[in-house]
């Protein structure tokens, strides 16, 4: 079948959920067995969102090919479980490196290089790279920022030619907004909706669903009224209503009846959905028979966002032990040696956070040492697991000055160091050891007997690495390489045997994990805090 384009866009505010949105929908349409994929583009100039600041922007989300990606591609994979890559995000930063790239080979031909048509075949393109590959049935593109902002008027124009150029049923527009409640008046108000459709309306653009945000329900006459006023069928008004999670949202939509809606503009058959799995996990999620708590320790602990993954990989991993996790954000900026054990005995487990740069670092290093010292499952990802590491060259190894040359470039014991491969690089942006590498497991190791293989693949976005002229002394003290690099011998995983769960990872397990595929790391760990949870209390009652 030919390819079938669904574009989302969004109009009243950000933040409505588009992706969610997104994701959802292709969740439905891959239940009734359409290949389906969803594509973000962003309309700001930087040409990935790789360097920029967890503050501005939330989570980098890493693809298997090392692709620096915006979050939304996380909700993406963990909804669909089929891999994202490179051509699932693009930004305007993007369009425009490579048209003006063009523009230097000569490929315009003397022509005036413009925003139309020039960026606008662009981005047209880039939209069909994913359909033209044959491995997709439909293909949902996001829009990111909102109808009427002047940086997205270049993709609403690329929308347009498409619905034009592709036809009735082969491109549609769902678009996204919000009716508010005014509590004063006590009632819905159509308003705001109604002008951004007409906003999308004055671009050529006719929406042909609308998602509407909502606290309250819609009742049929303001469904009524939106169909009327928006030029859209009323059964094209779905509501989208506050849910407790995200993983509600296929269902919400499912009795809304947006798949059928959709399938039906695309001129596509409809049936039901297989769901089966998705609910089950719903009510593994739903139905906890305990809960723990886990302590996040990160620099960004404030922002949601900042760590996305990590957050949905407990999701997933709490559903498959049946237990509730509790992830408690702990500041590491304020954890010293002498208060840990005020802010860290409550725990079941601790996992330190990825990060760049010296701050909040030392408090770092002291959760670490007092989840070793006190048997607390712990699992440092990234520069979680540097830290590990210098905590035990430090404390273990009496190397009080061990360090990572990213805080201190002139240490004199760099057990963390700079890559070989990256002392040469300037550019900060897409030069991280980025993607997916090999990794081969020891056998009789924790990692190991988690996995259940020897060769795993896992997701990277770092520069800096252990340092192999310390690896013998580290080992002989008990700390275990478990994980090498096949090719280069770059030491992948930490673990110390000697502890119940004590696993450092130099890659990020959390972008892997999907509701159909919990992450066997997060899992195991769960299953260890869990544990770890259940002889505190034992203990405890034994005391009593
Ligand atoms: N800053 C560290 C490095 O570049 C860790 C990176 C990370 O945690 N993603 O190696």
């Amino acid at each position: 079948m030919t390819t079938k384009y669904i574009f989302v866009t969004g109009g009243v505010t950000s933040s409505l959920g588009k992706g969610i949105i997104a994701a959802s929908l292709a969740k439905l349409l891959q239940a009734q067995g359409y290949r389906t994929t969803i594509q973000k583009l962003d309309p700001y100039i930087n040409v990935d969102p790789g360097t920029l600041n967890p503050y501005e922007h939330g989570e980098c989300y890493v693809t298997n090919d090392g692709a620096e990606t915006d979050l939304d591609l996380g909700h993406y994979e963990r909804f669909l479980n089929v891999p994202t890559s490179q051509a699932n995000n693009v930004t305007t930063g993007r369009i425009y490196q490579s048209v003006i790239e063009k523009e230097r080979k000569g490929e315009f031909l003397g022509k005036t290089v413009q925003v139309i048509p020039h960026i606008t075949d662009e981005i047209k393109e880039r939209v069909q790279i994913l359909g033209n590959s044959g491995d997709y049935d439909i293909v949902i593109t996001e829009i990111g920022g909102t109808v009427g902002d002047i940086e997205s008027l270049p993709y609403v124009e690329a929308v347009r030619q498409m619905k034009w150029d592709l036809g009735e049923h082969n491109a549609i527009v769902v678009h996204l907004t919000l009716i508010p409640y005014l509590s004063a008046a006590g009632e819905l108000k159509t308003k705001p909706t109604q002008h951004s459709v007409k906003t999308l309306m004055e671009s050529g653009v006719q929406a042909d669903v609308l998602v509407c945000r909502t606290e309250h329900e819609l009742n049929d006459s303001i469904r009524t009224k939106i169909a009327r006023f928006c030029n859209v069928t009323e059964e094209a008004v779905i509501q989208s209503i506050d849910a407790s999670t995200i993983y509600d949202v296929p269902n919400l939509m499912l009795n809304e009846g947006l798949d059928q809606v959709v399938l039906n503009k695309l001129g596509l058959k409809s049936s039901t959905p297989d769901l089966k799995s998705w609910n089950k996990f719903l009510d593994r999620f739903n139905n906890p028979k305990t809960e723990i708590h886990i302590g996040l320790v990160g620099k960004y602990v404030e922002l949601q966002d900042s760590y996305k993954s990590i957050l949905e990989s407990f999701i997933h991993a709490g559903a498959e032990n049946e237990v509730k996790v509790i992830v408690e954000p702990i500041h590491s900026e304020y954890l010293k040696q002498n208060n840990t054990m005020l802010k860290l005995s409550h725990l079941d487990g601790v996992v330190v956070a990825p990060g760049f740069g010296e701050r909040g670092i030392e408090g770092k290093i002291d959760a670490i040492r007092y989840v070793r010292e006190n048997g607390v499952p712990f699992l440092g990802i990234c520069l979680g697991m540097q830290m590990a590491v210098i905590e035990f060259a430090r404390n273990i190894l009496g190397i009080t000055n061990a360090n990572s040359t990213e805080m201190d470039e002139e240490t004199a014991n760099p057990v963390i160091s700079l890559m070989e491969d990256q002392k040469h690089i300037i550019n900060k942006g897409g030069t991280m050891r980025l993607g997916a590498w090999e990794c081969e497991l020891k056998e009789n190791s924790l990692v190991h007997s988690i996995y259940g293989k020897k060769n795993i693949k896992e997701r990277h976005r770092h520069r800096f690495e252990f340092n192999n002229k310390y690896k013998s002394q580290i080992e002989m003290a008990g700390m275990l390489t478990s994980g090498l690099n096949p090719k280069t011998g770059l030491v992948e995983i930490i673990e110390i045997p000697e502890h119940p769960w004590f696993v450092g990872v130099q890659y990020h397990p959390e972008y892997k994990s999907t509701v159909a595929n919990p992450h066997p790391l997060f899992v195991d760990f769960v299953k260890a805090a869990l544990n770890y949870n259940k002889n505190k209390n034992s203990v405890t009652v034994a005391q009593k």
